[in-house]
């Protein structure tokens, strides 16, 4: 099969989160399994270059047409780490990725707008006719509007899509301009409750539900967060949409690239572990304690790893990082804000525990150390808010490093409770459970991971280890990826 991955993210080369990590590690599967894939990206300015083998120029003059006229763009060529990757580079005085970030303009809708109509006119002109075309989150959404509405009928008749919302949060929420620039142009029609229209903001159209609406297949990250997308609010607003498509919307829990996300063979780990030799773990918290001055003491170490955000439960992973330090625990932290306020509150922490031998907050995006992180500390927290899949949980399970998960979305389908998961035996358990979102209920399971670490470090090992054991790798998604690209491609 010919796959054409369009995504705003593509790991290493261009990771804000999750979403670059699962574009990577899906393409990387399919194409082991036999598949094309090609994969479609912004070329940013501020993308990691050093991370992309041969890159040259692939189609020098691609006029893409926006308004009345047309941007000149050219689209570059070059591997990463093995995929092929196609860099789209609009040469405008909008400057749409030249502005030093991947998200977080005021013109985000547009800029995307502008990237999907550009992804979907190099295929057209360049006469790439793939048997699926996989779009991504809120970025992408309008690309399988404009195929079926307009590319169609050019003559791109046997392309069908597949799209993974990978969170509801963003949904681009724009106005007539992207329908105008890209084309689209009829807003009688599109402003309809059934194509475009917002369902909360009738003067507003989403992009995301253009995704929903017009895909062939649609699915979240993880079966659970399917559940509640359609069954509470966490959708934000789009559950009656999905409730209207639910014949052709599922989950499907994301992988891990093993491959990078690998103990054995890391290379920006200080020792190479698996479940066999579990005990050299250890020099990885010794490293880690180097290089971020922290004591070196019997104590176990703590760790969250991830964005900054409202999403992520920030009171809480706040909360850790007292309570750990109450206990006698160490704890460091590797997250990027989202928001000023979450930025400036967490500096300001940063500035009072400068000194402490026992905690470190690092407050950047720092892909080397993350995974040093994930080897060296004994237990990760992830009290997310809502968490449509997670991967730190499922690359903290893979280094030995015991999970305590809020019970929401992907977690409660990865992580299950050491002393209360009924579902499965002892010897299948592999982290710590909670559900409220108050610090009482984090205590709780948190203070049950360090009760076993101090009281029962056998058994603390053992749990770790059975995490070890679960294969949360492409293989499974793989399979499930297949079946719904070989189901829609017969349509
Ligand atoms: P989300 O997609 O919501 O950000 P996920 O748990 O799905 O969260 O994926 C997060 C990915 O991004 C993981 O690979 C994690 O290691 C990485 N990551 C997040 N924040 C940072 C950071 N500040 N530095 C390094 N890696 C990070």
């Amino acid at each position: 099969m010919y796959i054409v991955q369009i995504a705003s993210e593509c790991a290493p080369v261009i990771k804000a989160g999750g979403l670059g990590d699962v574009v990577y590690g899906l393409s990387r599967e399919l194409e082991i399994r036999g598949n094309t894939v090609e994969i479609i990206l912004p070329m940013y300015d501020c993308m990691r270059y050093d991370q992309i083998w041969g890159l040259h120029d692939a189609y020098r003059d691609l006029y893409v047409p926006w308004y009345g006229g047309s941007v000149h763009c050219s689209v570059f060529c070059g591997w990463v780490h093995g995929r092929l990757c196609f860099f789209i580079q609009p040469h405008s005085s909008d400057n749409f990725f030249n502005q030093g970030y991947y998200y977080g303009g005021l013109d985000d809708y547009m800029r995307f707008a502008f990237f999907s109509k550009a992804a979907l006119e190099f295929l057209f002109v360049s006469n790439k006719r793939p048997d699926i075309i996989h779009c991504h989150d809120w970025q992408t959404g309008l690309i399988p509007v404009m195929l079926f509405e307009m590319y169609k009928w050019h003559g791109m008749t046997n392309q069908r899509v597949c799209y993974t919302i990978h969170n509801f949060k963003h949904q681009g929420i724009a106005g007539a301009d992207a329908l105008w620039g890209t084309g689209l142009n009829n807003d009688l029609y599109y402003y309809n409750y059934d194509r475009l229209r917002d369902n909360f903001n009738d003067t507003a159209i989403n992009f995301m539900k253009g995704g929903i609406v017009y895909s062939n297949y649609v699915n979240t990250v993880s079966p659970h967060h399917a559940w509640e997308a359609r069954f509470s609010d966490i959708s934000c607003g789009l559950g009656h949409t999905l409730e209207l498509h639910q014949d052709k919307f599922g989950g499907i829990l994301n992988g891990l690239d093993y491959h990078v996300w690998n103990p054995e063979i890391d290379p920006y780990i200080a020792a190479h572990y698996s479940a066999d030799n579990f005990a050299e773990k250890a020099i990885n918290k010794k490293a880690l304690r180097e290089r971020l001055l922290l004591r070196d003491a019997d104590k176990p170490l703590i760790c969250y790893v991830g964005r900054l955000d409202d999403q992520k439960g920030v009171h809480l992973v706040h909360h850790s990082i007292y309570y750990s330090l109450n206990r006698g625990a160490q704890f460091v932290l590797l997250g990027s804000p989202t928001e000023p306020a979450i930025g400036s509150w967490f500096w300001h922490e940063k500035s009072h525990l400068n000194n402490n031998p026992d905690c470190h907050i690092e407050l950047s995006f720092n892909e080397e150390l993350a995974h040093l992180i994930y080897a060296a500390a004994d237990i990760i927290v992830v009290p997310s808010n809502y968490e449509p899949c997670g991967l730190t949980q499922m690359i903290g399970l893979r280094y030995g490093t015991v999970p305590v998960v809020r019970g929401v979305g992907g977690l409660i389908d990865t992580v299950f409770d050491y002393n209360y998961d009924d579902s499965h035996l002892p010897e299948e358990r592999n982290g710590f459970v909670f559900f409220q979102l108050d610090s009482n209920a984090l205590e709780s399971a948190l203070g049950r991971s360090l009760d076993l670490w101090y009281k029962s470090p056998k058994d603390f090992r053992q749990l770790a280890i059975q995490g070890m054991a679960y294969d949360y790798s492409w293989n499974n998604p793989g399979d499930k990826y297949m079946a719904i690209y070989e189901h829609i491609r017969h349509k």
